[in-house]
């Protein structure tokens, strides 16, 4: 019935979230050229310079479903982002929620991975929110008279060697995270949001074992991570979160280096079909280009069916120096929501 289609302006919500300057853009003396005037306006304050060498500043506008700026918490974003989500899974949807932008631009953060040890806010990110929320829900009396079952996986998709694998955010990560194909995810039972919490905090430290820092692997790898529905054994709904490859990485295709260069060429590529996926839920097209890359395929069955939805948060890096990435995030996400 027309009744539980979702009318498609709904189905897709894209926002943009400004960090704060950080240490080292305020020691480089970098400048926030970042405005967010109104709750969905983003203007970008973009350096240019005339042939006879004269300096302005060129304004560009952008107007998205919500705007963050820098002195928004995680909660607040979570309340207009994902939260309206939840419902979704309930109703025997498919829920997708994206953090797109360059790294460092707070993708991690907004999802609610920040384990870098000086923050640990790790519990008020996106991901736990998300998980609390479904678990108060599932008290309510229509949905726990259903007997639904809450499970939660952590993996990562990740360009390795030539191939691309997916590595299950496993304990007992020490001794090597096994690689596997796209089957074979790991599948855990959660009773509760601390169920969910242990699950982040393996799962993000898994991910940075043996690298230099949480930044070095992450810019390289998209990290999903799913809560799913189950009733009677059977899938009722779904809701991935996803913290995203660095958009910056796609530029790596003229890199000297092979392996990054092919890294770059497949991040590249999966963004670009995540893209013409989420235009084609928006279009209620038939056709979904999934098979374009190994992020649309495991994200499958969330662009297709009639009750999914997409949000996607954008975040943006404030200052002059990452202005060109910036613009490219603000390009990206203004197509996704484009008819
Ligand atoms: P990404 O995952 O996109 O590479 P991170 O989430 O790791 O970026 O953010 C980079 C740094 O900026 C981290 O130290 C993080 O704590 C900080 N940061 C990001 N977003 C915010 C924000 N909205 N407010 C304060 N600090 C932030
Ligand atoms: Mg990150």
């Amino acid at each position: 019935t027309t009744a539980d289609l979702i009318d498609e302006e709904h189905r897709i919500c894209v926002c943009v979230r400004a960090r704060p300057l950080n240490k080292k853009e305020l020691t480089m003396k970098d400048l926030d050229v970042i405005t967010i005037p109104s709750k969905d306006v983003v203007m970008v304050h973009e350096p240019k310079q005339k042939v006879d060498l004269t300096r302005y500043l060129e304004n560009q506008t952008f107007r998205f479903d919500y705007a963050f700026d820098d002195s928004t918490d995680n909660d607040m974003v979570y309340r207009f982002t994902a939260r309206p989500l939840v419902e979704t899974i309930f109703e025997r949807g498919m829920a997708t929620c994206f953090a797109y932008g360059q790294t460092g631009s707070g993708k991690t953060h907004t999802m609610g991975g920040d384990f870098s040890g000086k923050n640990q806010d790790c519990s008020k990110g996106v991901y736990a929110l998300a998980a609390r929320d479904v678990f108060l829900m599932l008290k309510k009396p229509n949905y726990k008279k259903l007997d639904l079952n809450v499970f939660a996986t952590f993996f990562e998709i990740y360009s390795g060697k030539d191939v691309l694998t997916l590595r299950v955010l496993e304990d007992g990560c020490g001794c090597g995270c096994q690689q596997v194909q796209v089957v074979g995810l790991q599948e855990r039972d959660v009773k509760c949001t601390e169920d969910v919490l242990k699950l982040i905090e393996v799962g993000n430290s898994c991910r940075t074992s043996g690298q230099t820092s949480a930044n070095a692997h992450s810019s390289r790898s998209h990290a999903v991570f799913q809560i799913i529905l189950r009733r009677r054994g059977k899938m009722h709904g779904k809701f991935s979160l996803i913290d995203l490859a660095g958009n910056e990485r796609g530029a790596d295709t003229s890199s000297a280096d092979r392996q990054t260069r092919l890294e770059g060429a497949e991040i590249n590529k999966s963004l670009l079909a995540l893209k013409e996926c989420i235009r084609a839920l928006g279009r209620n097209k038939p056709h979904t280009p999934f098979r374009a890359s190994k992020l649309t395929q495991v994200l499958r069955d969330s662009f297709i069916g009639e009750n999914s939805r997409t949000c996607m948060i954008a975040t943006i890096s404030p200052g002059m120096a990452s202005c060109e990435n910036t613009l490219n995030t603000l390009r990206y996400a203004n197509r996704v929501k484009e008819l």
